[in-house]
């Protein structure tokens, strides 16, 4: 058995699919220096019992990426490496029993083709062709996805093992790692062989991924569930039939049914979620390596049923086999791929719920994450920092449930999952349910999203990709702000105060563009070394070198360790988060002028407070400061508070805004609002898929500042080389249903483009895409067509802003 060596420039925790596929990339990357330490046999995790099921489809780009990629890299691996593998590519179809799903799979095949994937929508008859054995006539169509297909998972965690070893990384087995610990600036790895010191450090452990956590401190989001398939007898049919059946989900229904050998498996996501290992009396076992849990076929009557009418074969033969096994579950079902929060040089990929199909990309995503420091394309949908510390067991076990059984639902847009509900929660969180709110969780903040209007709406939240229940509330919203003043309870900004001698000079090297002068407040943003962009935030300058950054709620995690990791050892600059201890009360319209002064002793006239400035206030019984801004578009300001006092000065600004007509408003009201300026809304508008330019956003990049910034060479060398995309506002004639994020943007046949943010636009009427296209579309008024859920809607190229282009009533 091969010895533990001393040092290796990475270290991978855990042999499975991830960690092999890791070690495998990292090698394929040029660093053969790494080393992957397994405590029992590689797949003796999860990989070695999974169904192998390999889609293409995702709702989620970045999953669809990393899927489309190791489906790709499946046909070619087994001769890469020369390690012969069973993978068989019969395509797949998805059935759809209502409207709401065909729409999903629409959107879902463009946004596959957008990528250059093979996927098409399909009717009955043409399934039928494919799949003779399956009845339809509940069936409205499907999907036909030629490249899925199963692979032998086990076959394939060695093929990658052998890769990487043919490259010269190393595999130890039976090497549980026990701890870990920082010296100098290394990671040590301790063993019972003995200990490894490393550069970098990746937790791929799993379903164990939580222990090995621990050993940095970390609390990783995760719970273990029990997932089931059963094998069926050989069905004399099948074999007459003489070629493998095509891969068959039936997503309303919630299973899988392929093929294995000539026998047919099964695999359900039952309605009974049943997580494993979450209270203290029932403690993960310390070794639980090629084990299952006992069967359990009772929890899957329902769905073999349903699937014996669907494919009457089925009924014809008996069980011969079930696999009941752990499967980790992160929040929200996707993986964890990325940063470790808050430990330097560490990384996580784990907690992996289609770890098969997803080792491939997994491992170019996490090798990438490590050799270069950044990923080509956004993965924030698979990025640790995406969930903070409201993240806990609870959270993660009621998540981890509500996902397990709506593993194949419809994610629609304005969606609100009800598990795992008030994690977080304002002061003003009771005051304003009892008024009717219907709230939605912004990284655990509860924050209102729509007040249905007494007599007027049902108050329950509706999802469809269409307009729904809440649209009419959510006009009278926006423009009862447009002509008199709205308030809202804006909680949960991500904060920090970044002070001390030098503070300036440092942000001035981290961003691309200019600081405001002290009392002014701007807009910066923050761009990765490949010019991409990372983030944007609000700057409030209250001195040479005292500043607050006000960025998204969900980067919390994210733009700390960005700005933690950049500050020079021994500097005297500080950072304090302050995310949970202050809030924001948002007041806006074109009565807020008055509103705040009949509550507020201080001059808000356009002289004494002029637009993107900012002041200390005192309201009431609270002190803290106003900052003219809106994203509204309209006259407005925020006031920051310590969130003690929120409540007092929400019920006073209420109580002396009924003459000025004052309404509460929500987050659906400030969504359709910010898309009428265009606003850039983080993860939609601003991602890393593409740099500060093609976002549309050269007016906040200095490349001639004289302080050298993070980016700024790769964005004179994309300037010199000529820019190829850009951010266009566009304007699509009226349907029934919203451009959907990610859907594609055609100029006659070729596809220029995608949606980055859609949505209903109430004081201008129209519906509004937010998209990043070809520049030489991009001319204003140039006409193009948005793909919206398969129809194809006249759109045409507008101006930004599409709301009051000269910001005349934000300066008012
Ligand atoms: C019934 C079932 C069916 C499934 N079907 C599919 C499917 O069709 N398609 C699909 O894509 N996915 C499927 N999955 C999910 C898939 O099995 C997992 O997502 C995948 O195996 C995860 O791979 P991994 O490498 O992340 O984890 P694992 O395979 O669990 O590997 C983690 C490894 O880390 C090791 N480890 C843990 N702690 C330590 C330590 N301290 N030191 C050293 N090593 C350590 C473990 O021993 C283990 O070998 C299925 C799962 C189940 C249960």
């Amino acid at each position: 058995m091969a010895e533990l060596p001393s040092t290796a420039r990475v270290v991978i925790i855990g042999g499975g699919a991830v960690g092999c596929s890791i070690l495998y990339h990292l090698a394929k990357m040029g660093w053969s220096d790494c080393l992957l330490l397994e405590k029992n046999e590689l797949t003796s995790g999860s990989s070695w019992h999974a169904a192998g099921n390999c889609p293409n489809f995702s709702g989620s780009l970045a999953v669809m990426k990393m899927q489309a990629y190791s489906t790709d890299l499946f046909t070619r691996l087994g001769d890469e490496v020369d390690y012969p593998m069973n993978y068989h590519v019969t395509g797949s179809v998805r059935l759809a029993h209502s409207q709401d799903r065909m729409d999903e799979f629409r959107h879902v095949t463009a946004m596959a083709n957008h990528l250059g994937l093979e996927m098409d929508m399909v009717s009955n008859a043409q399934m039928k062709e494919v799949y003779p054995f399956m009845e339809t006539h509940d069936i409205l169509g499907g999907v036909w996805d030629p490249n899925d297909g199963d692979i032998d998972p086990a076959q394939l965690t060695q093929a990658y093992a052998k890769g990487a070893r043919n490259l010269g990384a190393k595999v130890i087995r039976f090497c549980p790692v026990s701890g870990v610990r920082r010296e100098n600036d290394e990671w040590v790895i301790e063993t019972e062989k003995g200990e490894v010191r490393c550069e970098f450090v990746v937790n791929a452990a799993g379903y164990r991924a939580q222990e090995v956590g621990r050993m940095f401190g970390r609390e990783v989001p995760c719970a273990t569930m029990a997932h089931q398939y059963l094998i069926t007898e050989e069905i004399p049919e099948l074999e007459a039939h003489g070629k493998l059946l095509p891969l068959l989900r039936d997503p309303d229904s919630s299973y899988y049914l392929r093929q294995e050998k000539n026998g047919l498996l099964l695999g359900p996501y039952e309605e009974q979620a049943t997580p494993h290992w979450i209270t203290k009396n029932d403690p993960m076992p310390e070794d639980f390596s090629f084990q299952l849990y006992p069967d359990d076929l009772e929890r899957l009557e329902w769905y073999i049923e349903d699937a014996c009418a669907r494919v009457p074969l089925l009924g014809t033969a008996g069980v011969t086999r079930v696999v009941n096994g752990p499967i980790p579950y992160a929040p929200d079902g996707n993986p964890l791929i990325g940063p470790m929060p808050g430990v330097p040089n560490a990384f996580e990929a784990c907690v992996f719920t289609f770890g098969i199909v997803q080792s491939g990309g997994a491992g170019k995503v996490c090798a990438e994450w490590i050799v270069e420091g950044e990923t080509d394309g956004d993965m924030w949908a698979v990025d640790p920092r995406r969930f903070t510390s409201y993240a806990t067991h609870e959270y993660c076990v009621e998540k981890a449930k509500e996902i397990y059984a709506h593993e194949y639902a419809i994610h629609f847009p304005a969606q609100e999952w009800p598990a795992g509900r008030q994690a977080r929660t304002s002061p003003l969180y009771e005051k304003l349910k009892a008024k009717g709110a219907m709230f939605g969780a912004a990284a655990g903040w509860e924050r209102p999203v729509w007040f249905p209007r007494p007599g007027k709406d049902e108050a329950v939240q509706k999802a469809s990709y269409h307009h729904t229940n809440w649209l009419d509330a959510v006009r009278e919203e926006c423009l009862a702000i447009r002509d008199r003043v709205g308030l809202m309870d804006l909680c949960g900004f991500s904060r920090f105060e970044v002070s001390g001698e030098g503070a300036a000079e440092w942000l001035r090297g981290m961003v691309t563009g200019a600081l405001p002068k002290a009392g002014r407040i701007g807009l910066i943003y923050f761009a990765t070394e490949k010019g991409k962009i990372l983030t944007e935030m609000t700057i409030t300058r209250f001195s040479e070198d005292h500043f607050l950054l006000i960025t998204a709620a969900a980067a919390e995690w994210h733009d700390r360790d960005w700005l933690e990791q950049h500050i020079p050892a021994g500097s005297p600059i500080t950072i304090e988060n302050k995310t949970g201890s202050w809030t924001s009360l948002v007041v806006a319209g074109p009565k807020s002028r008055d509103l705040l002064s009949s509550v507020c002793n201080k001059d808000f006239s356009n002289e004494a407070f002029p637009w993107l400035t900012h002041q200390p206030i005192e309201i009431g019984m609270a002190r803290g400061f106003a900052v003219r801004v809106s994203y509204l578009g309209e006259l407005g300001w925020e006031l920051h508070l310590p969130i003690e006092h929120v409540l007092g000065i929400y019920d006073k600004l209420w109580a002396a805004g009924e003459p000025y007509g004052i309404i509460d408003y929500g987050m659906y009201a400030m969504e359709s609002m910010r898309l009428e300026k265009c606003y850039r809304a983080w993860k939609h508008d601003l991602t890393n898929d593409y740099s500060m330019f093609e976002g549309g956003l050269e007016r906040f990049i200095r490349l001639d500042k004289p302080t050298p910034f993070i980016g700024q060479e790769a964005l004179r060398k994309e300037k010199e080389a000529g820019v190829k995309q850009t951010f266009a506002p566009l304007l699509l004639e009226d349907g029934s249903a919203d451009a959907v994020y990610l859907s594609s943007v055609w100029k006659g046949d070729k596809r220029i483009g995608f949606v980055t943010s859609g949505g209903y636009g109430h004081r201008i009427e129209k519906s509004i895409a937010l998209a990043t296209i070809d520049i030489d579309c991009a001319a204003e008024g140039t006409e193009l067509e948005v793909e919206v859920l398969g129809e194809r809607r006249k759109a045409v190229v507008a101006r930004e802003p599409l709301y009051d282009p000269e910001n005349e009533r934000l300066r008012a």
